[in-house]
């Protein structure tokens, strides 16, 4: 059982290669890793897979390097930029059978995993781990089948096979399920850390109430000054700029907590999606007039949402005010509606400033405005607490310097207009 007991050791080494990325995830706190780092990763496990192979004839390597290319193609997209890496690795341990039988194996297995890995992302994690696992369970079967033709395997055949029908699919299941499993937790830490962010606005409704008394106190001080008779003109010009100033502000903070101060729907009723639109961007025209911002739209589908009627005004609103507060300098405002049987999407592009990966992913967060004393930093947090209540999700892709887009889906209802 030489090749089993060689694969085996194999495995070992990517286990504990696979261990000291789990802690490195874990102390680095980023959960976002680029894709150049996975793939210098990975193309290292490939090397150290075949570079520690067990070569029992000069020509004939026996090894897992199977498991770093399922995995990678599979979870990380990364198959046919691995497959290339593969072929060039093994090229380097001589142009023999060996190398041949690699050429004809994973050339294929690069297109594959190239139209595999959008289909796989869809799946469950529940069977994603049976899907990965049972594709290196062929890929092993392959690669003994290829082996068949190097004379060494064939009267070692009963050892190959075990190995190869076992150790791929033993060591992409462990793989798979680390990597469900650290997926699972990273998702719960940032949810808990949202959750306990929304207790502390909910806590902060006083500070709130702070935060519009003071302008409003500030603005009625200097109304009682511009009761003065004999107050210059320009005085009295001066102050009035501050009372609208200090009452702009107050707006701005009741207009963008507003709903936040009652998270559920009040008045469910069904929305004809376009229609709002409609009414929506009439009331912002003039600030897109304004910033010479030109709207687009596409509304040439029907769908209907269940939802409060006024909030889900809001909620676009403050998007789309996002949308052309990203654009100082003027730009495209795109709106688009788009239908299937389970969700209405309404898509908001614009051609703005965008936010980097690190902005994206605080967006929603009380009070986090790049906009100095302009912003709030409360609308998208409005957004997400509506998107939420009305059972929708948000979609956020966003370029710095080219432009964000948001996908806002909504579960579709069937109403008897919707047919
Ligand atoms: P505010 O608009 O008061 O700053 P929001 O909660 O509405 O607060 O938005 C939070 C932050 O998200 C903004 O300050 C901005 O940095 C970013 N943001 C939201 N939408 C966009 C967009 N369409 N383009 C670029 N940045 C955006
Ligand atoms: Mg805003």
């Amino acid at each position: 059982m030489e090749i089993t007991k060689h694969l085996f050791q194999n495995l070992s080494i990517l286990i504990i290669l696979l261990l000291f990325c789990l802690i490195w995830i874990d102390k680095s706190r980023k959960f976002i890793i680029s894709k150049s780092i996975v793939i210098i990763f990975f193309v290292f496990l490939l090397w150290t897979c075949i570079h520690f192979a067990y070569v029992p004839v000069s020509f004939a390597r026996y090894d897992l390097r199977i498991i770093p290319l399922v995995i990678g193609g599979l979870y990380f997209g990364i198959g046919p930029i691995l497959a290339l890496a593969l072929i060039g690795i093994r090229s380097l341990y001589g142009f023999d059978d060996g190398f041949i039988v690699s050429l004809v194996i994973y050339l294929p297995l690069a297109y594959l995993f190239f139209r595999l890995h959008p289909w796989f992302w869809k799946q469950s994690p529940n069977r994603r781990i049976p899907i990965a696992t049972f594709l290196g369970m062929i890929l092993g079967v392959l690669t003994v089948g290829g082996m068949e033709f190097l004379t060494y395997t064939r009267s070692h055949w009963v050892d190959a096979w075990f190995a190869y029908m076992f150790l791929p699919p033993l060591g992409i299941g462990i793989i798979a399920y680390s990597i469900e499993f650290i997926k699972r937790n990273v998702k719960m830490r940032l949810q808990l850390v949202k959750v306990e962010k929304l207790k502390a606005v909910e806590q902060m409704g006083a500070a709130i109430s702070h935060e519009i008394r003071n302008p409003l106190t500030a603005a009625s001080g200097f109304v009682q000054l511009l009761n003065d008779d004999y107050l210059p003109r320009h005085k009295r010009r001066e102050y009035l700029s501050i009372v609208k100033e200090e009452l702009q502000s107050a707006e701005r903070v009741i207009q963008d907590y507003l709903t936040f101060a009652k998270p559920s729907l009040e008045k469910i009723e069904e929305l004809n999606v376009k229609n709002e639109l409609k009414q929506i961007l009439k009331i912002l025209q003039p600030m897109a007039n304004q910033n010479s911002v030109e709207i687009n739209t596409d509304f040439s589908v029907i769908g209907f949402i269940k939802g409060d009627k006024q909030r889900f005004r809001q909620c676009i609103i403050n998007i789309l005010k996002n949308a052309v507060e990203s654009m100082p300098n003027g730009g495209q405002l795109y709106i688009e509606t788009q239908y299937s049987k389970e969700y209405v999407t309404v898509l908001v592009k614009d051609t703005g400033v965008g936010m980097t990966q690190e902005q994206i992913g605080r967006l929603g967060e009380p009070y986090y405005s790049t906009k100095g004393s302009k912003g709030t930093g409360l609308g998208m947090m409005v957004v997400y607490s509506i998107v939420k209540a009305m059972e929708g999700t948000i979609k956020v892709e966003s370029t710095k310097d080219s432009g964000t887009t948001f996908y806002l889906k909504f579960p579709t209802i069937t109403t008897l207009n919707n047919k």
